[in-house]
């Protein structure tokens, strides 16, 4: 009760969620608007579709208006959420939508046709809700075709609810599907609830105030855990204006959010910030924001820097889907230090252990484990995967990690991505960190290729802004900052490197044979 629906008390007509499109702002609710919104919406899902107390709700949608009303009215109905990928094709869709066991299925009209596909196939009936920027709605039921539904109207035929009986399931929120196929992980609202909790007292005493009034900047999808907590829940709860950007490509897409608007703070991927700084328009951007939050994957030391040469601030954390988001942070102010994911949330547990499970020593590498009353208990539907990766309570991240004598985290690299080449460890991180400090070079991958005399060796795969960069110059580059084992055997120049939605590289699509892209 704590998070849903205590802004319309707290904040009122303030606003809540303003829709930021390339030709403008169109359409702000205020807390109070969404509050009723999401009431009419929970009566809507409890009246026409008859969704009853842990029937679950598929959303899939861009960052939008409708997002927050969905998500909220489902609680409110006491309905467990499962985002959905927005990008995903009716396979994938079909496959998250058969494993999470969603009765119904939120959708914006874009994505309409593979969600058809899915209803006409589906032995169960699925409800489809589409919205369109205009409100349009379609209701399809299962194969005895489709009812189309406007979503004002189902607003409209909605009878405010009166609060349910919450399951104590908040989320089946899937993972990011980085390294293989996407898990769900089952987050409780008492997993939610405890990690805003600490994450505010941990802002509160490193003095990073979250106002009311302040304005936010959401490029990053909510459907992906990072943006879900922090820019969704965490921002909502403290009163912050989130300015929702639905496809942050091409980036100036980001431009009249900027333009229009005083933005106090943005969440994003390395690869976003990068990109941002290399926009002709971006300028000193940086300076005018309070605070740009970088995390889902390593932020490059340089990317850093040129964000702090623009007089800005930039701290990086580190979270996952099975911890609610949020593990460790790196404070603003005195207590930073650069390079580093910063301590953990004030609740969370820690240790860093060997291939044995046996603790190592403050800086020295091995994998991260975490405890703490915001960790999932389990995968949904994967016993096996659940009792290897959570033991005690324990979860075992697959990040490897430097924890030093104060406490302070450092990520060096996921334990799946390790190569060995002669025996020796070679992190991907470090040498993408040299890599991206090129000036020409944009984005940088690194992975393991066989190789007959060392076991494995380094290839690398960039994407430069000059055209005329080799793999010798890169070579030569790598040469003078890494041991010579480190330096990739081979370079691939890529226009683009392949990336999931939130923006994260995908390093185990270049080690697929085709190298697809
Ligand atoms: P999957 O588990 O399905 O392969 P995923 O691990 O990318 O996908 P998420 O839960 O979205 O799914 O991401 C968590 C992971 O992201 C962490 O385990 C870590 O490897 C990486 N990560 C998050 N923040 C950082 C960071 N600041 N630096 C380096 N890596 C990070
Ligand atoms: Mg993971």
């Amino acid at each position: 009760a704590d998070l849903i629906g205590a802004g319309a008390a707290r904040f009122g007509d303030a606003p809540a969620f303003t829709l930021v499109l390339p030709d403008g702002a169109k359409g702000t609710i205020s807390h109070a608007r969404l509050d009723a919104l999401s009431d009419r919406f929970a009566g809507f899902l409890a009246g026409d579709l008859a969704l009853v107390p842990g029937d679950v709700l598929a959303i899939q949608l861009p960052n939008s208006l409708h997002y927050p009303i969905a998500v909220l009215g489902a609680w409110k109905a006491g309905l467990i959420v499962t985002n959905v990928n927005p990008l995903y094709t009716s396979r994938e869709v079909a496959i998250q939508l058969a494993d999470s066991g969603a009765k119904a299925l939120v959708c914006h009209e874009l994505f309409l046709a593979p969600v058809r596909e899915i209803a006409a196939t589906e032995a169960r009936a699925l409800i489809v809700a589409s919205f369109a920027d205009t409100f349009h709605a379609v209701a399809a039921v299962g194969e005895d075709g489709h009812q189309e539904v406007r979503f004002d109207d189902a607003l409209a035929r909605g009878v405010p609810l009166s609060p349910r009986r919450r399951h104590p399931v908040a989320l089946y929120q899937y993972t990011g599907g980085t390294t293989g196929r996407s898990k769900g992980a089952v987050l409780t609202h008492a997993n939610q609830c405890a990690i805003l909790h600490m994450a505010r007292d941990y802002m509160q005493a490193f003095e990073v105030t979250l106002e009311p009034g302040d304005a936010i900047i959401t490029a990053l999808p909510f459907y992906h855990i990072f943006a879900f907590n922090f820019n969704f829940l965490l921002m909502l709860w403290s009163g912050v204006h989130n300015l929702l950007i639905p496809n942050p490509r091409p980036l100036t897409n980001l431009k009249p959010a900027f333009d229009a608007f005083r933005v106090d703070w943005i969440t994003g991927v390395d690869t976003l910030y990068a990109g941002l700084l290399a926009e002709p328009w971006f300028g000193d951007r940086p300076r005018r924001l309070k605070l740009a939050v970088s995390g889902g994957a390593s932020l490059r030391a340089d990317t850093a820097a040129r964000w702090r040469e623009r007089g800005g601030v930039i701290v990086e954390g580190y979270g996952m889907t099975e911890t609610s988001c949020f593990v460790s942070f790196n404070p603003p102010g005195p207590a930073a230090r650069d390079g580093t994911v910063g301590l953990l949330m004030p609740g969370c547990q820690a240790r860093v252990v060997d291939e044995n499970g046996d603790d190592v020593p403050p800086g020295h590498p091995g994998e991260l484990l975490v405890r703490g009353p915001h960790i999932i208990e389990r995968y949904l539907n994967r016993p096996e995967e659940t009792a290897t990766a959570i033991v005690d309570g324990w979860l075992h991240t697959g990040d490897i990690v430097i924890m030093d004598q104060d406490g302070y985290l450092r990520i060096v690299d996921r334990k799946k991505d390790l190569i060995l080449v002669s025996g020796f460890n070679v992190y991907p991180n470090e040498i993408e960190d040299v890599l991206t400090s090129h000036p020409d070079v944009l984005e940088a991958a690194v992975i393991g290729v066989p190789d007959a005399v060392t076991g494995e060796a380094v290839r690398a795969f960039v994407s430069t802004t000059r055209a005329a960069v080799t793999g010798e110059e890169l070579g030569a580059f790598c040469r003078e900052r890494l041991t010579a084992y480190k330096v990739p055997k081979q370079f691939e120049m890529r226009d683009q490197l392949p990336k999931s939605p939130v923006g994260k590289i995908l390093r185990a699509q270049l080690r697929m044979p085709s190298g697809a892209t």
